[in-house]
């Protein structure tokens, strides 16, 4: 069941007394049940501290997480219901993709039979079910990217959050990746806040993206108001619509 986010009036310091930096400033963002929400803005500009505060890996100087209704803050990670997958897709070396898509169903003693069958079912929206016993070794890059997101997915997580996932790609499996994740959000319908500071994918991918820059949410809004609307000359510039 798709779960909607609520982000209100999130602040992050970093550091104490006169050495505090806030790295986040007062942002508030709502994410529709279901939705793809794509998070962008230069290097630096705290979008994966965002994403940290919403998983539970840090906490927010001020302000409120609501996932499905339910304030999160203060709530341990593994209790949150989140999957995440990174840039770095670290999976258990010396398991099969079999093994390392079920690993999250066993931990939570899942039965056998159960896990088998949700196994399938991944690795059947995936398409790597040729792939099953292998090693992690023994995959390209786009496999194991796949295999990462399948180890996500089986969990049946309310809520997704993808941290530049395709940034170690090359360009062309990053294009085909991209419509892979288009194509599993459709499936799933789970949803999903997606951050990149790649400005083409950002208007490829999202029904609404949040520009952000310096801790501030700039704008948000579909990719037609981004592009033909931007709300600011530093929107119009990152994105390169025509003022
Ligand atoms: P982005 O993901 O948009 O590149 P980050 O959220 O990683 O940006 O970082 C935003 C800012 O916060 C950066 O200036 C970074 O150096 C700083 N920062 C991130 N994490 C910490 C931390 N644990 N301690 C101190 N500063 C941090
Ligand atoms: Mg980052």
């Amino acid at each position: 069941m798709a779960s909607e986010l609520h982000i209100q009036g999130v602040r992050k310091c970093f550091g104490k007394g006169d050495k505090a930096v806030e790295v986040l400033k007062k942002i508030d963002i709502d994410v529709a049940p279901g939705e793809f929400l794509i998070l962008v803005g230069p290097s630096g500009c705290g979008k994966s501290t965002l994403l940290s505060i919403i998983a539970g890996l840090e906490e927010p100087t001020e302000g409120a997480i609501r996932i499905g209704g339910r304030d999160v803050v203060g709530v341990p990670p593994a209790q949150r219901d989140i999957a995440m997958v990174f840039q770095s897709y670290a999976l258990y070396p010396t398991m099969s993709v079999a093994d390392n898509i079920g690993f999250a169903l066993e931990m939570r003693k899942v039965p056998k039979a159960e896990r088998v069958k949700r196994i399938g079912e991944v690795a059947a929206m995936l398409q790597i079910e040729h792939l099953l016993d292998r090693r992690p070794s023994q995959l390209s890059g786009g496999q194991r990217q796949r295999v990462a997101m399948g180890r996500a997915l089986a969990r049946q997580p309310q809520l997704f959050l993808f941290d530049e996932p395709l940034s170690n790609l090359d360009a062309k499996l990053r294009v085909e990746m991209r419509a892979e994740i288009k194509r599993l959000h459709q499936l799933s319908g789970i949803t999903s806040v997606y951050v990149t500071h790649d400005q083409i994918e950002a208007m490829t991918l999202g029904s609404r993206i949040a520009v952000m820059k310096d801790g501030i949410l700039q704008q948000l809004g579909t990719p037609d108001d981004i592009y033909n609307r931007p709300a600011n000359t530093y929107v119009a510039t990152f994105i390169g619509s025509p003022t």
